[in-house]
Parts: structure tokens; C-alpha cells; sequence
């Protein structure tokens, strides 16, 4: 059907997210969850909240957390921005930082989030391609260019890439916004948070979703220099104040007190990780070096859109996509031991 107003629209290709099947008992390990709760005093304060305070406006300023996050990483509460989960982060960081006439850098492999805001802000961008081991070449980002984003660990691909190449990068591009978005950084890898204070053109991206177990509380951060955050803030106060809701902002920070449960949730995973890739190596994988809480892997003789679709039949959920370069690969998120037991049982019945 074609209406006359229909000229006028934006035309846009959505990002597809994995699958949130709604019923059922599932295995999912497609969209990089957490499999284990949030912060125990999480689940006490939830319970307890006071639920007449709804009535108001939450605080435009995020200060609780933003202060409770300063606090955490050392910096200054003006050294960060809060936002629904770091997709809302990075998103309003384009809109804010990349308005040149020259095209914004990011890997051909990588969030494909990426690709769509440029499309949606009509931002001009370039995506260099990886080598042939899936690792970013450092020297394309030292080009002329009106911004770079570049999410480290990378995803899919789980790989992490030296601090010591980032600040190559951030050091050659002091008129562009450098994005580190350091989704998985907590599995693995060493953090560019330790340079914002010395480079005014960095701006580091994290989220709640993955290593605290928060992705349904919509929580994602920024840290950089306090202009950078002056100018995310100003755009956000243009777009919706109001972007953080109570219980986030309450619940979230709550979560980061508790930093021995944190470590203690992200050093099982890690280890459930190892465990998963000698299996899998043993059945016939090849799988990329992780620094993340999933795992990219392909098999030597079963395609992996066929493992893909014998998994989901049997209700197990893992990612595939169906795009150059990676189309014979499968990105496994981490569960729990027992579900990457159960997950290995079906995959070796899959391959025999
Ligand atoms: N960056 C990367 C690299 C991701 O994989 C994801 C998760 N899809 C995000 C950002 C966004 O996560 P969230 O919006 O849940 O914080």
C-alpha cells in the first residue's frame, strides 16, 4: 500500500537484534546475557521500592549514580554521562560528536549498531576491513576522518586489541571523538579508562548489560573528559531529559557496591568460558581468542547456519549471521555450567 505521505518518511534499515523468545524453556545464549542475578541488595531494594515516588519526575541529572560510577572508576561525577543502556549512549554520542563532512571510521566486523545510527544521523562513514585473523589494523584509523568507534573487546568477533595500539589511535586523531566501546571489557582486555585523563578526544562506553547483569534495567555509561560530557549532555537535554527511570538509577546503583559479587559472577564466567572452548575444540572447532562472555566459532565440516537451526529446533538459542566473512561462524553466549553442559551434549549429538 502506498500512502501520499509516504514521500516524507524516513527510510531506515532497523538493527536486528537476537531473538527474545517470550515462552517456553529455552537455552539462550544469543544476545550475551548475564546468566547469573544481579547484585543480591538488587533484588532486596526492588522489593522495597517506594513505589509513591513514581509519581515525580526521576532526577534529569542521573547525580546518584553518576556519582556512585565516579566514585567507582576513580574519576570526576563530571567525567560522566548516564544513559538507557549503552546503545542510547553511543547513539547520542553520534549525534553529538560526529558532524564532519569527513566519514567516521569503524571495522567492516563489528556491533552492526554502528552502521545504522550513521545511516539514521546521515553521517558519512567508512568501515575498514579486519586482516584475515579478524583483528584490527591499527594504521587505517590513521587516516584523515571525522570520528572512530571502535568497540574493544570487538564483537562478534571476542577479540581484544592492546591498549597500547587504542592510544596510537587516540594520540593520532586529537580532532576527531575517539569511541571505545568497552561493552565486554570486564571479561577480558585492558580498559582505555586509564588514558581520559590524558586525552581530551576519548570517550569510553560501558554497560550494565553484560558483566552486571542488568541488560532489562536499560544502564550504559560514559567516561571522558568533562567538555565531552558537557556536549552529550546539552544533546541529550535536547532530545529527553528524562531518559533514566527511578528504579534504574536506584537499582543500578545499588549494584556497583557490590564489587565482590561482580568479580566473583565475572571470574565464573570467564572460567565456565575456558572450559566451553576446550570442549568445542575437541569436537572439530576453531574458535577466535576471547577477551568476552561469548565465544566465535566455526567448524571444520558442519555449517553453521546447520548447527544454528539443529540447536534452535532443540531449544537452544546461539547467534548467527548471515553476512560476508562470517557466515560459517556461531557467536555462543556463556551461561551457566549447566546449561553449557546441556549445550554440548545437543552440539555433539548435532555433529556425529
Ligand atoms: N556495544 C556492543 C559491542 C554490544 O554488543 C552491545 C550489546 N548488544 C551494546 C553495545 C549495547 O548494549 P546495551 O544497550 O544493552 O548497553
Amino acid at each position: 500500500m502506498s500512502f501520499k505521505w509516504m514521500k516524507n518518511v524516513r527510510e531506515v534499515t532497523p538493527y536486528v537484534p537476537g531473538e527474545q523468545p517470550q515462552q517456553g524453556r529455552v537455552i539462550k545464549l544469543n544476545t550475551n546475557e548475564n546468566p547469573y542475578p544481579p547484585a543480591p541488595e538488587v533484588a532486596r531494594l526492588a522489593k522495597e521500592m517506594d513505589t509513591d515516588k513514581y509519581r515525580l519526575y526521576p532526577d534529569p541529572e542521573v547525580t546518584e549514580l553518576c556519582d556512585v560510577l565516579a566514585d567507582y572508576y576513580e574519576v570526576k561525577p563530571e567525567n560522566v554521562f548516564v544513559g538507557v543502556g549503552s546503545d542510547d549512549v553511543l547513539a547520542m554520542s553520534f549525534l553529538t560528536f560526529f558532524n564532519s563532512e569527513k566519514p567516521v571510521l569503524f571495522p567492516n566486523i563489528t556491533y552492526s549498531f554502528y552502521e545504522v545510527w550513521a545511516d539514521l544521523f546521515k553521517i558519512p562513514y567508512i568501515m575498514q576491513a579486519l586482516d584475515t585473523d579478524f583483528r584490527i589494523k591499527t594504521e587505517d584509523y590513521q587516516v584523515p576522518n571525522g570520528g572512530i568507534v571502535i568497540a574493544n573487546p570487538n564483537a562478534p568477533t571476542s577479540i581484544a586489541m592492546p591498549l597500547c595500539e587504542i592510544e596510537k589511535i587516540v594520540s593520532a586523531n586529537e580532532e576527531s571523538v575517539v569511541i571505545i566501546d568497552e561493552a565486554y571489557i570486564d571479561f577480558g582486555g585492558e580498559s582505555a579508562l586509564s588514558l581520559v585523563n590524558k586525552y581530551d578526544n576519548l570517550l569510553v562506553v560501558r554497560t550494565f548489560s553484560k558483566s552486571r547483569s542488568m541488560a532489562g534495567m536499560r544502564i550504559g555509561f560514559a567516561i571522558g573528559n568533562e567538555e565531552l560530557i558537557k556536549a552529550l549532555n546539552a544533546v541529550k537535554g535536547s532530545y529527553n531529559s528524562y531518559t533514566m527511570n527511578m528504579p534504574s538509577i536506584i537499582l543500578g546503583s545499588e549494584s556497583v557496591k557490590d564489587d565482590a559479587y561482580f568479580k566473583e559472577t565475572i571470574g565464573k564466567i570467564v572460567a565456565t568460558r575456558e572450559r566451553t572452548i576446550a570442549a568445542m575444540k575437541k569436537m572439530g572447532f576453531s574458535i577466535l581468542e576471547s577477551s568476552t562472555n561469548f565465544i566465535f566459532a566455526t567448524h571444520e565440516a558442519v555449517p553453521a547456519k546447520k548447527i544454528f537451526d539443529e540447536l534452535r529446533n532443540q531449544n537452544i538459542y546461539v547467534r548467527y549471521f548471515n553476512k560476508p566473512l562470517i557466515d560459517n561462524y556461531l557467536r555462543i553466549s556463556i551461561g551457566t555450567d549447566e546449561e553449557m553442559a546441556a549445550f554440548l551434549e545437543k552440539l555433539a549429538s548435532i555433529l556425529k
